[in-house]
C-alpha cells in the first residue's frame, strides 16, 4: 500500500523524476486535494522524448516473445495491484471503487491479451521467379494522449500495442486523472528497458508540447472532437501518424417489439454508467411512440434505485462527475433544459454541497433540435425521444457531425441487424452496449475520429508497412 500512498513522480529513462512545480489533484466527491503531481516542464518533456528515441532501436531488435512478456508484465502489475489501484482510481476519478477494480483487471485482461496479437506478414506475391512480402514495422516513439473518462483502460490500449509492435511511447494522462498511471509507470520501471516506457503529467501546456514534438512520430489520441482538431493540425509539422478517438453522441433506437422489463436495466446503463461519461454512452434514446410511455416509466423507475454518492462508500451505483469543469458544463446543460422549458422525467435538481454530483436526468421528449440532443452531454443527463417510423429513427440517428457508435434494441434480431447497417457509425450493437474487447476494432465514422483502435487492424496502427520484393534467382544471375 505505502507504493500507493506516496510520491508521484514522472518515469523518464526508466527513473522517477520530480518537477520544479506540481499541479493539484482533486477528489470529485469532495473538491479536496488527493495528490499533487509533477508539471512536466518543456526540458523535462525533451528527456523523455530523447530517451524514447534512445530506447528505440534497441527494443524495436528485442525479439517479440521478449517484447511480449513485456506487455503481460503489464497484466501481471496491474492484477497483483488491483485493489490499490482501485483505491487510488475512485480517489482520482470518482468512479465506485468497485467499478474502478472492473477497469483495472480489464486493462490487466487487455495486456495479457495484445501480448498474444500475431503482427501479421502479407505474402503479395510468391511465384517462381519472385516473392513480394509486406511486414509491419515499428513506427518510432509514439506519444499516447488519454482523457479522464478510463484513465487507465484507454491508456492501455496505446501502451500495450505500441510496445507489442516494437515502439517505445511517451504517455501523457489527463492532468484530471493522472495517478493510476503515474504509478503504474513506476511500478514497471524495473520490468522494462529505461526509455521503452515513459509517463508525463502536467497541465494544459504539456499535450500541445507533445503533439508538436519533432521526436515524436506517431500520436494516439483519445479525447474531444475540439482537442482532436487541434491535434492533427499539431501533428502536420512533421507528418505524424494519428489515431484519433473523439466525441459521439451515440444513438440507441428502441423498437415496439422489445420486452421493456427485461431491456429497461440494460438500456439505463447503457446512457448511465460512468455517470454518462463514456465516449460509447447512449447519448439520445429514441424510443417508438407505441413503448414510449412504458421504456419511460422503467428508466425513472431503475433510475430512483441508484445511489449517487462517494464512489469509496458502500452501495454507492453511481459516483460524481469527474472534474469541476465538466460539471458546469453539464449544469449548464440542464439549465438550459430548464429554461427552455423542457421537462424532466426524473432529475433536474442539482444538489447544493461539496463534491460534482449531479442527478440522474432525463428529459422527456425535447426538440431534436435542442441542446440537450445535439451536443455530447457527457454527463448523467439522457433525451428520450419519442419516433414513429424507423426510417424516421434512422435519418434522427443519423443527423449528427458524429459518428462512433449507436445501438439497436428489438425482439427480432435479423431486423435489428438490417437497421445496425444503416447507421453512420464505427460500432453498432443490438440489445446490449458497449461490449468492446481487445479483439473487436473500434473507431469512429465523420468527426468521432480517424483510425482504429484494438483487434488486428487497431495493431496495425502502430506500425508502418515495409514491402520487401525480391527476385528468387542468385544476384547477379540472369535467371
Ligand atoms: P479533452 O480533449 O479535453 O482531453 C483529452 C486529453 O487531451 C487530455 O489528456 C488533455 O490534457 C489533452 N489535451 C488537451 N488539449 C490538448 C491539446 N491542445 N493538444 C494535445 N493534447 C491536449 O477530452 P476529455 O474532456 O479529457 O475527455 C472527454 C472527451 O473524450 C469526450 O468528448 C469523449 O467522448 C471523448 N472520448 C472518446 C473516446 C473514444 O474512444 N472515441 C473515449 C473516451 C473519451
Amino acid at each position: 500500500m505505502a507504493r500507493f500512498d506516496g510520491d508521484f513522480t514522472l518515469t523518464i529513462d526508466g527513473k522517477g523524476v520530480s518537477a520544479p512545480d506540481t499541479i493539484d489533484v482533486v477528489n470529485p466527491a469532495n473538491g479536496e486535494v488527493v495528490a499533487q503531481v509533477p508539471d512536466c516542464t518543456a526540458e523535462q518533456l525533451d528527456q523523455a522524448v530523447e530517451a524514447a528515441r534512445r530506447a528505440f532501436p534497441a527494443w524495436r531488435a528485442t525479439p517479440l516473445a521478449q517484447r511480449r512478456a513485456a506487455v503481460a508484465k503489464f497484466a501481471e502489475v496491474l492484477a497483483v495491484h488491483a485493489q490499490e489501484f482501485a483505491r487510488l482510481f475512485t480517489l482520482e476519478q470518482g468512479r465506485p471503487v468497485d467499478k474502478a477494480a472492473q477497469e483495472i483487471m480489464g486493462a490487466a485482461f487487455w495486456c495479457q491479451t495484445v501480448s498474444q496479437q500475431e503482427i501479421p506478414v502479407i505474402v503479395n506475391e510468391d511465384s517462381a521467379e519472385r516473392r513480394s512480402e509486406t511486414r509491419h514495422v515499428p513506427i518510432g516513439v509514439v506519444g499516447g494522449i488519454v482523457p479522464w473518462n478510463f484513465p487507465m483502460l484507454l491508456g492501455v490500449w496505446k501502451i500495450a500495442p505500441a510496445l507489442l509492435t516494437g515502439n517505445t511511447i511517451v504517455v501523457k494522462p489527463s492532468p484530471f486523472t493522472p495517478l493510476t498511471m503515474l504509478k503504474l509507470a513506476e511500478l514497471m520501471r524495473e520490468h522494462l528497458p529505461p526509455g521503452v516506457f515513459n509517463v508525463v503529467s502536467g497541465g494544459d501546456r504539456l499535450g500541445p508540447w507533445l503533439t508538436a514534438h519533432p521526436g515524436i512520430d506517431k500520436v494516439s489520441f483519445t479525447g474531444s472532437t475540439a482537442t482532436g482538431r487541434r491535434v492533427m493540425e499539431s501533428a502536420s509539422a512533421n507528418l505524424k501518424r494519428l489515431t484519433l478517438e473523439l466525441g459521439g453522441n451515440d444513438a440507441a433506437i428502441v423498437l415496439p417489439d422489445v420486452d421493456v422489463k427485461e431491456v429497461a436495466e440494460k438500456l439505463f446503463w447503457a446512457a448511465f454508467g460512468n455517470s454518462g461519461q463514456i465516449c460509447v454512452a447512449t447519448k439520445r434514446m429514441y424510443v417508438h411512440k407505441d413503448i414510449y410511455d412504458a421504456v419511460a416509466q422503467a428508466l425513472v423507475e431503475t433510475a430512483r434505485k441508484m445511489k449517487v454518492g462517494n464512489g469509496l462508500e458502500q452501495g454507492t451505483d453511481l459516483g460524481p462527475v469527474q472534474n469541476r469543469v465538466q460539471y458546469e458544463r453539464v449544469k449548464n446543460l440542464i439549465e438550459d433544459a430548464k429554461s427552455s422549458g423542457l421537462k424532466f422525467l426524473v432529475g433536474g435538481e442539482v444538489p447544493e454541497g461539496k463534491g460534482y454530483f449531479l442527478p440522474v436526468t432525463i428529459v422527456d421528449n425535447p426538440p431534436e433540435d435542442s441542446r440537450v440532443v445535439q451536443e455530447e452531454a457527457f454527463g448523467p443527463v439522457l433525451p428520450l425521444l419519442k419516433f414513429d417510423t424507423v426510417d424516421e429513427a434512422v435519418a434522427r440517428a443519423n443527423a449528427s457531425e458524429y459518428g462512433l457508435a449507436g445501438s439497436v434494441w428489438s425482439g427480432d434480431v435479423d431486423r435489428a441487424v438490417e437497421i445496425a447497417a444503416r447507421l453512420e457509425t464505427g460500432t453498432v450493437w443490438i440489445n446490449e452496449a458497449q461490449y468492446i474487447m481487445p479483439w473487436t476494432p473500434f473507431g469512429g465514422h465523420k468527426q468521432s475520429g480517424v483510425g482504429i483502435e484494438n483487434g488486428a487492424d487497431g495493431l496495425l496502427e502502430y506500425t508502418n508497412p515495409q514491402t520487401i520484393s525480391f527476385r528468387k534467382a542468385a544476384a547477379g544471375s540472369n535467371g
